[in-house]
């Protein structure tokens, strides 16, 4: 079975820090909240009306929400301004009593593979809310009580990407049928750009690289908009100020205004420069994005 994804995301930034989270790790945790009910979505609802803590993600037996993008440093890891909070990813499990434990850890194990694939976390990166703070998080598959503990979760982690990894082994071959599915050496240079239409960091260093200006996978200074929110894994940066010379390379070459923030026009433009379909928007994942990463591949662009 697929896993169910939502996003409910939190606007607010008051409970969480400044600066960017640079995503190299996944933080595993309990919500240690075992009332009936107290499932995914009534997290996420906790979130949203400004709970004491944050957190990225929340998964129970049904679903997998996302209340915040993987750059933003929320408050869970419990270590300050330590790499818990800000440079990890955190996924609370559900405990609720009327729930199936078993199954919202599987869902658990399938979203952080997502994440690993998304983000090229590597499986030595996913880690207990324990390794930071100390604390006995998460609870339940550190102690093996309900018959799942975290060798266990770390195998169906594994378990999943393995037979993911078998694809890219293949090299020349097979390359451009390959390409599209799930390429997890995504960080490894001499690896085709996956064309899977998700703008992340790497898709962004194909993009300063085709444009000539300083390759690091992160769009600074960016607005938050329905544009800037839809790219993946933290490879915008947000805040104010005169913008990206990458995006404002791009947008001389599409024929945008040349303001270094992405927007709606800009996406316009690139629609038009690619010929794709010219609604200004950026879907996840996105059409556009795709034909960009085949013509980045291919040093069409
Ligand atoms: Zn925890």
């Amino acid at each position: 079975m697929t896993l169910v994804i939502k996003q409910q995301l939190v606007s607010s930034r008051a409970k969480t820090y400044a600066g960017v989270n640079s995503a190299k790790y996944i933080t595993i945790h309990e919500t240690a909240n075992t009332s009936a009910g107290a499932n995914a979505q009534v997290h996420a609802n906790l979130q949203t009306r400004g709970f004491s803590a944050s957190w990225h993600w929340q998964v129970d037996d049904k679903q997998a929400i996302q209340s915040f993008p993987h750059n933003v440093r929320c408050w869970h890891a419990g270590d300050g301004r330590g790499a818990g909070n800000f440079e990890s990813i955190g996924i609370e499990i559900c405990v609720n009593k009327d729930g199936d434990f078993a199954k919202a850890v599987e869902n658990a194990a399938k979203l952080t593979r997502k994440i690993m694939q998304d983000e090229g976390i590597s499986i030595m990166n996913v880690v207990q809310h324990n390794a930071w703070s100390g604390k006995n998080c998460p609870t339940n598959l550190r102690n093996g009580s309900k018959g799942v503990n975290w060798a266990d979760f770390l195998a169906l982690v594994k378990g999943e990407e393995s037979a993911k990894k078998e694809a890219p082994v293949k090299e020349s071959p097979k390359k451009a049928v390959t390409q599209s599915e799930a390429s997890p050496k995504k960080k490894s240079p001499k690896t085709a750009l996956s064309v899977d239409g998700k703008w992340g960091k790497d898709t962004t260093r194909a993009l300063q690289k085709a444009l000539g200006t300083p390759v690091d996978g992160i769009i600074s200074r960016q607005p938050r908009n329905s544009v800037t929110t839809a790219l993946y894994g933290g490879t915008v940066s947000f805040g104010s100020g005169n913008g990206s010379p990458m995006v404002r390379a791009l947008q001389r070459k599409v024929g945008a205004k040349a303001d270094g923030k992405l927007g709606t026009e800009t996406v316009r433009k690139l629609q038009t420069y690619l010929g794709t379909v010219r609604d200004g928007k950026l879907s996840r994942p996105s059409l556009v994005v795709k034909e960009m990463q085949r013509k980045l591949n291919n040093g069409s662009f």
